[in-house]
């Protein structure tokens, strides 16, 4: 198993912001604003690609739902969407809440925020989307 799988299997622990039955999303680890977040499929598919059409229809509506949640609980002009990266052999898509083209900027120095903030921010999402 991969480290999302285990991720989402609840094997590895991580600050979760929403999930169903199909698919998870936690905050990134090292995230490039507060709220970046990571939605992942729950079954073990590499390459977003490579999803039959109707799933990658229902990831896309999850990642909307998730975006929503993560626009209310951190105001911001728009959430990015990306996916991009060879680092986890796991689809995942990023969201992130961008106030300019310059938060989505993937070379810039990641954050290192404490665990009570994360969970605080996970919490936060999470309260949004459940709503
Ligand atoms: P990439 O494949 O380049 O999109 O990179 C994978 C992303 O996953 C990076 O932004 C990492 O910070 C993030 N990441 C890796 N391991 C974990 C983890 N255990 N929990 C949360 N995020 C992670």
């Amino acid at each position: 198993m991969d480290i999302f799988s285990k991720i989402a299997a609840g094997e590895i622990p991580s600050y979760k912001c929403a999930e169903n039955e199909e698919f998870y999303a936690f905050l990134d680890i090292n995230p490039l604003v507060k709220g970046h977040t990571l939605v992942i499929p729950r079954r073990e598919v590499d390459y977003i690609f490579d999803m039959e059409d109707d799933e990658i229809a229902r990831y896309q509506v999850f990642a909307k739902k998730v975006a929503a949640a993560i626009k209310t609980a951190y105001p911001c002009v728009k959430v990015a969407e990306v996916v991009l990266g060879l680092e986890v052999p796991h689809a995942h898509i990023h969201l992130i809440p961008m106030q300019s083209e310059a938060d989505v900027d993937f070379r810039r120095a990641k954050l290192q925020l404490p665990q009570e903030e994360m969970q605080q921010i996970a919490d936060r999402i999470y309260a949004e989307f459940v709503k």
